[in-house]
């Protein structure tokens, strides 16, 4: 099996108080964050994974502490598979005490609708079956209106609309603890998302990244690859890459 194996622990770290890192597990999968409310135990969960890893989160988490039946909110940077697949069966395990998915204007209308084509986008040549997930219409509050959301007592972020690598991707800012969780628009050292996919803009993705260059980052959080403590420096050298090539 292509996808077989990739249910293996997901390293876990505390990256600050109460905000953890889970790096990403190979093959088609992404990076999540929680936050856990250190008055209620309640987790917040950044993005999904790509459904197979969901064990392997579950793995990770424990080592740490981590509860996931305390997981109450998820929290979704943008509409892809490797971001949002695991939400089905976490769903399925999580019937008796749901969960709330929050996701932004096209990714919430997508997974509200369970439009498949549009979760796993053009050729990429994978179908949910592969990971045993049947795509079905979920129930998901639209943070279209929502300039900012109170995580716990200690992490507060910003909803900022940044498309580019698709119709629905976000990031979550939070200005006081200058922590910035952007999804797949910028990576570390000098990366940044895909756009070439439907919905996809490589103007619109530039014009993004300049956006949150503009921004008081820290921490740098992001959907792919290792994460920063010194997000600035790591931004204005995705900004700096991304324009040197537009100009082929
Ligand atoms: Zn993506």
């Amino acid at each position: 099996m292509f996808f077989s194996g990739t249910d293996s622990e997901k390293k876990g770290k505390e990256v600050r108080t109460n905000l953890y890192y889970f790096a990403e597990n190979q093959m088609l999968d992404c990076n999540q964050y929680i936050i856990k409310d250190p008055t209620t135990d309640e987790l917040a969960l950044f993005d999904a994974g790509n459904s197979i890893s969901l064990k392997g989160l579950f793995k990770g988490m424990k080592k740490l502490n981590l509860n996931p039946s305390n997981i109450t909110k998820v929290f979704l940077t943008h509409e892809h598979v490797d971001h949002v697949l695991g939400l089905y069966p976490l769903m399925k395990l999580r019937k008796e005490n749901p969960f709330e998915i929050f996701a932004y204007g096209e990714t919430a209308k997508i997974l509200t609708e369970g439009d498949e084509s549009r979760i796993i986008p053009g050729n990429i040549g994978i179908s949910p079956n592969m990971f045993g997930v049947k795509i079905i219409p979920l129930k998901v509050t639209d943070l279209i209106n929502t300039k900012e959301i109170n995580i716990s007592s200690e992490y507060k972020f910003e909803i900022h609309y940044t498309p580019g690598h698709s119709l629905g991707s976000i990031s979550y800012y939070d200005s006081n603890k200058k922590i910035l969780i952007p999804g797949d628009l910028v990576f570390t050292g000098g990366s940044f998302g895909r756009y070439d996919f439907p919905g996809g803009s490589l103007n619109i993705l530039i014009n993004s990244i300049k956006y949150v260059n503009d921004l008081d980052v820290d921490y740098l959080l992001p959907g792919h690859m290792g994460i920063s403590s010194q997000g600035n420096q790591q931004i204005a050298l995705s900004y700096k890459m991304i324009q040197s090539i537009s100009f082929f």
